[in-house]
């Protein structure tokens, strides 16, 4: 406890921890964990005010040509039905997007090449002069020079997450990509100017109190506009299925809680994995660090065909339903609903 409480004190001080003592932090039990909560809560009251913002997340394609271990569409996966969404489709969503009080669109999709970079500037293009809502695109690696036309089209955000920091791990769950690829594209993407969102998965298997310390340092290290991490959930029909949960289910929190202590203004969603892993994670999530919700705007006949992991909630509703519960589940937390864009804070606290 007393341990804990000196960390913590450091942390807040701005004293960027060991992964030692990272790593002992995330091992708190009891008291000292729950100081540990308390701690992130109280930084993202002072920081963001209570203030969530909702990005309305479309999932526009599920082809991928990629084959990582734990994902549920990775393309050996005969299980599901592939679909891609048209450009009028996610565009006719956006819109709807806009009416329901979202700020943003998150477009996610697999590594599918039928979207080129000239058609991801197109549907980019045409929500930003439609709507005005800012876009955030998670597709994949792409080169620099197509990253570099989507964001001449307006492209505000881009997502890649580098998943583990451990490269035999790194390497043995991907074995399409390697990490210096996605460092490199990660580094593209701050020096063409897009806002830059990154995270990993905690717990993948194998993984211990020292390798999740180091991930959250290295995430700290990048200085990411947005940092986006989730429980490792076994698919089933994945070469990882039935590899267990971590036995701690408190890291998963205390891992949130500690990227808040040290990335003060960064954004952090609450994951939906999180309600995958047990009923309100999200809830949990957003009184430990997080400032993000991001409802689901995938049509109905879609959601259950974008499954990267089990149980994933929400899959019987459509989009409205789904931002109108966000909204109650929000308002009943105390949280107020953010409006606008709801951009990085690092480069307004910079700037
Ligand atoms: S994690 Fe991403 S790149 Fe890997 S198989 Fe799934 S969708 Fe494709």
């Amino acid at each position: 406890m007393k341990l804990t409480q000196d960390l913590l004190i450091r942390l807040q001080a701005g004293e960027r921890p060991t992964a030692p003592e990272l790593a002992t932090l995330l091992n708190a039990q009891g008291k000292a964990c729950d100081l540990i909560y308390q701690a992130a809560n109280t930084l993202y009251q002072r920081v963001m005010g209570y203030v969530v913002h909702l990005r309305g997340i479309i999932e526009f394609s599920n082809v991928c040509k990629n084959n990582c271990w734990y994902c549920g569409i990775r393309c050996e996966n005969k299980q599901i039905e592939r679909y891609r969404m048209s450009q009028d489709q996610i565009l006719d969503i956006a819109r709807h997007a806009k009416r329901w009080g979202c700020g943003t669109v998150v477009l996610q999709s697999g590594v599918d090449s039928f979207y080129t970079a000239e058609l991801l500037s197109d549907i980019v293009r045409q929500i930003k002069n439609e709507t005005g809502l800012a876009v955030t695109l998670g597709v994949g690696v792409r080169t620099r020079d197509e990253l570099a036309l989507i964001k001449s089209a307006g492209c505000d955000r881009y997502l890649l997450r580098f998943e583990t920091t451990s490269n035999a791990l790194f390497s043995a769950l991907h074995p399409d990509e390697s990490f210096l690829q996605r460092i490199r594209c990660l580094n593209d993407l701050r020096e063409l100017g897009y806002q830059v969102g990154s995270g990993f998965m905690i717990g993948l298997p194998g993984s211990t109190a020292e390798m999740i310390a180091n991930d959250i340092l290295f995430a700290t290290e990048l200085k990411l506009d947005m940092i986006g991490c989730g429980p490792f959930l076994a698919h089933p029909d994945t070469p990882l299925a039935g590899k267990p949960l971590l036995e701690d289910r408190s890291m998963y929190y205390k891992t949130i809680a500690l990227l808040r202590l040290l990335n003060p203004y960064a954004h952090i969603p609450a994951t939906t994995a999180f309600d995958a892993l047990e009923q309100d994670g999200r809830n949990l999530v957003l009184t430990r660090g997080a400032n993000v919700f991001m409802p689901n705007l995938t049509p109905g006949k879609y959601r259950t065909q974008y499954a990267l992991y089990p149980n994933k909630p929400d899959v019987d509703e459509e989009g409205e339903e789904c931002v109108l519960r966000v909204r109650q589940r929000l308002l009943a937390l105390g949280r107020e609903i953010g409006t606008g864009p709801g951009h990085a804070r690092r480069v307004s606290v910079e700037s």
